[in-house]
């Protein structure tokens, strides 16, 4: 069965068609971080269905390359800094870091680039493509300053929310600070400077300011894949304005379309309510994992329904999700015993098939997924207990489970490590992927140097206490 995926854009179930369907390399964008603050576990949920999305699309032979932004100024983190009485960058970067110590905790896979709004580089972009669209007539600088986009020269905007212009001019909210642009809809593409804003701000040709948030994204996404992307993600609530805003400024500048497909994400909620900073009701990882769950717990909590359905996050969820990934352990220690031994007189051959790749082909049925391997647990369990599956029937789920776990990175193996260990042994793991052993063996000095050692077995990379570390 061919790829598909749901497309916001088109609300259909779209084949996959990647721009180089030759070379098979695709180009994706996922919205990252705002670093204000520490993410929370909703925030997790979006980035480990992207890590899904990557690796799946991975194991289908497909070369990718992933841009995650950092969003490292925008109001909240110019209040925080302000409210910190710290200077910005040294501000954002603690929850950087944090962020990056999460995803290793979570075995995400780090993406090839994280290109910061902050980088001068992205600035100037931003400031030349925001000439570009007011010499367009795609924007203007009103009296305050600040210059918005003109929604209304932009004929497709609110396509991609399906979104009635009409109704964004009927509610008549008008906020203090917006009674000087001509429509309400209108966005910020530049905000002038004001006082709250302290030392933040470039100089431009519209005076000092900041970039509004949309704006970075476009020109971040278009410096580093060009002015069309395979797949651009985010959760839902990033569909309007955020990713509305990204498509018209965009394709504004480029008069060509800027993404074949658009894939969001669901929110995941506590007690029926999106979870978020602004209500209160988050968790972050720390939080999870000082109730004494792993990150390998967590990953497979958030990863097990399907992404465009809602996910109700509670505890019994997450013993749930260890008692799940502790009958992985078992069968895995079970088939290992059965595929070493030598003498084979066992009469049942049951090989695995292609059910949960296909599931995860049609836009990553990760239920259908995780229903079929649990169905072949249950299956060779009961021809191992009876001491019948055969030893090269054993052999072939093992290598099965080991391509599958590229995807789903549901083994324990890692799981105690700590996370920056487990970011140097994905990292390494990568590396081997890539053949690159010069890096490979860097890392595994990194990773002796922290009292680890890294080996590599038939089953893959097996990483362990150093003797006497
Ligand atoms: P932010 O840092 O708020 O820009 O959010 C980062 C990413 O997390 C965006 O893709 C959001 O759509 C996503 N997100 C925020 N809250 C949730 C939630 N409760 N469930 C799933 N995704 C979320
Ligand atoms: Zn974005």
């Amino acid at each position: 069965m061919a790829l598909r995926f749901f497309n916001t854009y088109s609300r259909q179930l779209e084949e996959f068609r990647p721009r180089d369907a030759k070379e098979r390399k695709i180009d994706i964008y996922t919205c990252g971080p705002t670093v204000y603050s520490r993410a929370h576990i909703g925030n997790f949920r979006a980035y480990i269905f992207e890590d899904l999305l990557q690796r799946h699309l991975e194991l289908r032979g497909y070369k990718v390359h992933r841009v995650m932004n950092i969003t490292d100024v925008d109001d909240k983190t110019i209040r925080g800094a302000r409210e910190a009485k710290a200077p910005l960058i040294k501000f954002t970067e603690q929850f950087k870091d944090a962020f990056f110590e999460d995803a290793g905790t979570l075995r995400i896979k780090r993406a090839d680039e994280y290109p910061a709004a902050t980088d001068q580089r992205y600035i100037d972009r931003m400031i030349s493509m925001i000439e570009t669209l007011i010499s367009r007539g795609l924007a203007y600088q009103a009296d305050d300053k600040s210059v918005y986009f003109r929604i209304n020269k932009f004929p497709d905007y609110g396509k991609l929310a399906h979104f009635d212009l009409t109704q964004l001019q009927s509610t008549g909210r008008v906020k203090h600070d917006e009674y000087d642009k001509e429509h309400i809809g209108d966005f910020a593409l530049w905000k002038a400077w004001d006082e709250e804003d302290g030392d933040v701000g470039w100089e431009s040709p519209w005076g000092r300011g900041r970039p509004g948030w949309h704006i970075e994204c476009s020109a971040m996404a278009t410096a580093l894949l060009g002015d069309q992307i395979d797949i651009h993600c985010g959760g839902v609530d990033n569909i309007f304005p955020h990713h509305e805003a990204e498509i018209a400024q965009s394709e504004g500048v480029t008069g060509k379309k800027f993404v074949r497909m658009w894939l969001h994400c669901a929110h995941l909620l506590v007690d029926g309510q999106k979870m978020s900073k602004s209500l209160g009701n988050f968790y972050t990882i720390p939080d999870v994992l000082a109730k004494g769950y792993t990150g390998r717990e967590l990953r497979y909590a958030l990863i097990r329904v399907h992404y465009r359905t809602q996910l109700n996050f509670t505890w019994d969820g997450m013993k749930e999700a260890r008692e799940s990934l502790g009958r992985v352990d078992d069968w895995l220690e079970r088939l290992r015993e059965t595929a070493g031994d030598k003498i084979d007189n066992r009469k049942i051959d049951m090989q695995p098939g292609q059910q949960l790749e296909e599931a995860l082909d049609d836009d990553l049925n990760i239920s259908a997924a995780l229903g079929f391997l649990f169905e072949s647990i249950r299956e060779t369990n009961r021809a191992m207990d009876k001491d019948e599956l055969d030893a090269a029937s054993a052999n072939a789920w093992l290598n099965w489970w080991e391509r599958i776990n590229r995807v789903l990175v549901m083994e324990a193996e890692t799981a105690e490590l700590p996370a920056e260990v487990a970011t140097l042994a994905e990292a390494r793991a990568q590396a081997r992927l890539a053949k690159d052993f010069r890096k490979s063996d860097e890392l595994r000095d990194k990773l002796n140097a922290l009292g680890w050692e890294a080996r590599d077995t038939k089953d893959g990379q097996k990483i362990t206490r150093r003797a006497g570390a």
